[in-house]
């Protein structure tokens, strides 16, 4: 789960890491009380959507500026009048898609005045299965081409979760980052305190960039996206009330309240199977015919009539599905339970799109007779092979 760069910062705050004085604004009649109560001289009107590249973003709609989803005022009321150009408005970066994404919030920030902008890192590494640092000197920039280009310039190094973070682990960000002075004792207090945020809150990523050396010669947070395991939200209360559902998905989020792994996708064939491995192999046979996958979906060992009707209201409300494959093997499940489960879901939702139905296992012959007598216009596969080509035949003509 991805939390708004104001939430981010908040939690930074909260544990004494140095960021900006800022008000978030969900009104445009707020902007100017809010920015009247930071200091100026500078102001940083910033658009909050879950997605990176906003600086370097454009609105959709004309009037919004062509500058991107941030930018500095030099006023209260060039800062208000930022706020009003683009709330409601649709960002497109290079994260969002070129759907883009809808700003309903705009945090507005006291400016900082730069001299170096950093970049810094926290990630879970899964090949170690430790915490890593990813640090460079080249702050601001996308890390993706900083590495691509220029990887000499990425410092990157996991840390022992038995022996916990050190002051070392500080002095080596320092010394990487070319940072002298007052500022190795506060990269030393900074690295403490983001390693002690990210594991008590279970944090999957947070990425500062950039962090910033301000003219006054301090180590500043400027920028943060942060993101948490979902698997722990169970046992942190406190970042499950930070969740936005308007920035996610409508299909995934239904799916997730129902407990489907469901990942929206770009294709025409949306896919419906038990079990991760086997909907993996169903989308790439589905590549392999010619088609692609609108969705990754995982039923589940013990999906119920319910949860297989929620998951064709879900495949079928997107636009994009021009046709549907249902893998299922019945293993836990019975075949005919299943059937039965597939057919309620299409007469309660309807069908527009051709259907095939391929299933396997327990009381499979039953489950065919269920479908065939059913008098729907479903198409039985008789193996993953067969199924594929038949629902992109269907599909592709
Ligand atoms: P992103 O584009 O989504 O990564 O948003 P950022 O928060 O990183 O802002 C983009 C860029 O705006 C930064 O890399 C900075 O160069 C600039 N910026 C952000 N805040 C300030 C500020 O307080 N003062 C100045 N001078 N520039 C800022
Ligand atoms: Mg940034």
């Amino acid at each position: 789960m991805n939390i708004h760069e104001y939430q981010a910062k908040a939690l930074l705050r909260s544990y004494g890491v140095p960021v900006s004085d800022g008000r978030v604004v969900l009104r445009a009649e707020e902007a100017k009380t809010a920015a009247g109560e930071l200091d100026g001289p500078l102001w940083v009107v910033k658009a909050q959507i879950h997605a990176g590249g906003r600086g370097k973003g454009h609105f959709k709609e004309a009037g919004a500026g062509e500058k991107g989803g941030v930018r500095l005022a030099k006023s209260v009321e060039e800062a208000a009048e930022l706020t009003q150009q683009m709330l409601g408005r649709t960002l497109v970066t290079h994260q969002t898609g070129p759907a883009g994404k809808q700003v309903n919030r705009i945090y507005i920030e006291d400016g900082s005045d730069i001299a170096r902008e950093l970049y810094l890192a926290l990630l879970v590494d899964r090949s170690t299965s430790r915490i890593s640092f990813v640090v460079s000197t080249e702050g601001g920039m996308d890390i993706e081409e900083v590495a691509a280009h220029t990887p000499e310039k990425i410092l990157s190094f996991s840390v022992d979760p038995a022996a916990g973070i050190q002051g070392y682990h500080g002095r080596r960000v320092a010394f990487a980052l070319g940072l002298e002075g007052k500022l190795v004792k506060q990269c030393v207090d900074l690295i403490n305190k983001l390693y002690k945020l990210f594991v008590e809150k279970d944090a999957e990523m947070l990425e500062i960039n950039p962090l910033i050396v301000t003219t006054d010669g301090d180590l500043k947070c400027l920028d943060a996206k942060m993101g948490f395991d979902s698997n722990s939200l169970y046992r942190q209360p406190e970042i499950l009330s930070l969740r936005d559902e308007t920035e996610e998905d409508p299909k995934e989020l239904a799916a997730s309240k129902f407990d489907l792994n469901y990942i929206a996708l770009d294709g025409e064939i949306g896919c419906m199977v038990n079990g991760a491995g086997l909907a993996m192999a169903t989308m790439d046979i589905i590549k392999l015919y010619g088609a692609e996958p609108a969705n990754f979906l995982d039923v589940g060992g013990g999906a119920t009539k319910e949860k297989v009707t929620e998951a064709f209201k879900i495949i079928t409300s997107d636009p994009n599905v021009k046709g549907i494959l249902v893998n299922i093997f019945g293993g836990i499940m019975r075949c005919d339970i299943i059937a039965e489960g597939v057919l309620a879901a299409v007469k309660e939702v309807g069908l527009q799109v051709p259907l095939v139905v391929r299933l396997e296992g327990t009381n499979v012959e039953l489950g065919k007779e269920i479908i065939r007598n059913s008098g729907l216009n479903v198409i039985a596969g008789d193996n993953l092979s067969d199924a594929a080509q038949k629902i992109v035949k269907a599909v592709k003509g």
